[in-house]
This record gives structure tokens, sequence and C-alpha cells, in this order.
């Protein structure tokens, strides 16, 4: 058996990278999972590349992360198909454009606080009553190294992650003692689509010398421990944040 077996799970921004490793590794352990994204085409691919191997266990989604609508249709989507709501992985993010503080384009400002910091509330905001009713449930929400130390040229987004850290232990506070448990994850650099796009491939070579296990981190290492942080086996783990670096913030 499954450690998530009979589990039912929202992943959000699950058509690529993490949120793709992530939709698998939890169907393997037994869960049905929501694809949730606003990429059509990734998410239908992420459904069908798990349907192949474990029929029925998954649906696809489309939604905006970035809209507390689309997160109340999710959970009312997984209480109605599945039953209930018992875990949430919060992962949709965009990395925004890179420039100093001082020239920061205002909209990109909106734009990556829209989804990587106001796009966790909306959803802890409609996924909370519903695993409130459920009795018991699971939230890990995606930061970053950047949740805990700044990075020239990203503002928004380390200004993003370090809030995700902060409403994770705040909700933390509020609901571990009915229930609830909810922590952080904080990825360092992991080969996705996501650091393809933003930086060259000579940038991540000198990224590489910043993780002193000296490569950078694959998609399935930050699934495997959200698996197990949204278990049971993680029972007395709340309000924490883990790391997921090759030693980054050891530096
Ligand atoms: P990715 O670009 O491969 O995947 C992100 C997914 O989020 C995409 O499928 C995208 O369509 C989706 N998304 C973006 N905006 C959305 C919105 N408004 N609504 C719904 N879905 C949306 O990136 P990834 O590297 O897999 O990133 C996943 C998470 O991990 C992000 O929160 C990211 O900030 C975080 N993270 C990534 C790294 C890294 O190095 N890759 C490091 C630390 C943290």
């Amino acid at each position: 058996m499954g450690s998530l077996q009979d589990k039912v799970a929202i992943v959000t921004g699950a058509a690529s990278g993490i949120g793709r490793s992530l939709a698998h590794a939890m169907v393997r352990e037994g869960a049905k999972v929501i694809i949730a994204d606003l990429q059509e085409q990734g998410g239908h691919e992420t459904q069908r590349m798990i349907e192949d191997r474990y029929p029925g266990s998954s649906v696809f989604i489309k939604a905006d992360a970035s809209r507390f609508q689309d997160h109340e249709f999710l959970v009312k989507e997984a209480e109605q198909r599945f039953g209930a709501l018992h875990i949430a992985v919060n992962n949709a993010g965009i990395a925004g454009p890179m420039a100093p503080t001082g020239d920061y384009p205002l909209e990109a400002w909106e734009h990556v606080v829209a989804v990587n910091l106001s796009g966790v509330f909306y959803a802890m905001r409609a996924q909370i009553p519903a695993m409130l009713r459920a009795g018991k449930g699971s939230i890990v929400n995606i930061s970053s190294i950047l949740g805990r130390v700044g990075f020239s040229n990203a503002p928004a987004y380390a200004a993003a992650k370090h809030g995700v850290v902060g409403l994770t232990e705040t909700a933390a506070l509020e609901y571990s003692s009915q229930g609830l448990r909810i922590n952080v994850v904080g990825p360092a650099f992991i080969r996705t689509p996501m650091i393809a796009e933003a930086l060259t491939e000579e940038a991540l070579q000198g990224i590489v010398g910043l993780h002193p296990i000296g490569r950078l981190g694959e998609p399935e290492e930050v699934a495997e421990l959200v698996v197990w942080l949204s278990s049971d086996k993680a029972s007395f783990v709340t309000g924490s944040y883990y790391a997921v670096d090759g030693g980054y913030l050891a530096r």
C-alpha cells in the first residue's frame, strides 16, 4: 500500500517541472490527484502520462492560481469527484524578469506577487475549510531558497517566496490543533523549464557552484520530500520550512 493510499490531492502548476513530478509521485503512492494549471497542453500531457500507468487516478483542470474563484472550483471538484480534499501542494509559480529593485518593472512586480504569493493565500483560503470538513489535511507550499535569502535582480520573486514562508507559519499556528499540517518546502535551483527559460546555460553553470553538492537538483528530488510531508509518516511535522537545496543555505 502506498503512503498516500486513498487520499485526494490538488497539485497546482502540475503541467510542468516540479508539479508534474509531484503529481506522478503522489499517484504512485495511491492518491487521486487533481492536476491544476493554466497551461492546457502541458496539463493534459501530465494526465496522459499518469493515466497510461494508473488509469482513473487523475484529472486535469485548467485553473489560474492567481484567482481565488479558480481555487474554490478546484476544491469543489475534489469533493464532488473524489469525496473530500486531504492534500494540497501549492506549487504554481513564475520566475518573472530579472532586474535590480530600482529598475524592476511595476507590472512584473504585480504579476509575480499575484501568482507566487497571493496565489498561495487564495489556495489556502479555499482549501482549509474543505480540509476542516474532512477532519484532517496536509498543505505543502512551494517556496524557494529565495524564501530565506535574497538574490540580486529577483526582488519580486524573493519577496513573494519570503511571504509564502510567513503565510505558511501563520496558518500552521492557526490550524495545527485542528488536524491540519501546513509546511513549506524551499528548493534550490532545480532543472525545470522555469530556470531553462530564465537563465542561460552559462549562467546555470555558474549557479551550480553555489550548491555544495556540486550539481543542480532534479524535480523528482523535490517530489519525494513533498510526498513524505504530505503523508502520515510526517504526522508530527507542521509549521516547518524544509530545504531541498544540495546545501545551498549552509554556505
Ligand atoms: P515550471 O515553469 O516548470 O512549472 C511551473 C508551472 O506553474 C507551469 O506549468 C506553469 O504553467 C504553472 N503556472 C504559472 N503561472 C500559473 C498560474 N497563474 N496559474 C496556474 N499555473 C501557473 O517551474 P518549476 O521549476 O517546476 O516551478 C514550480 C515551483 O517551484 C514554483 O513555485 C517555483 O517558484 C518553485 N521553485 C523552482 C525552483 C527551480 O529552480 N526550478 C527553485 C525554487 C522554487
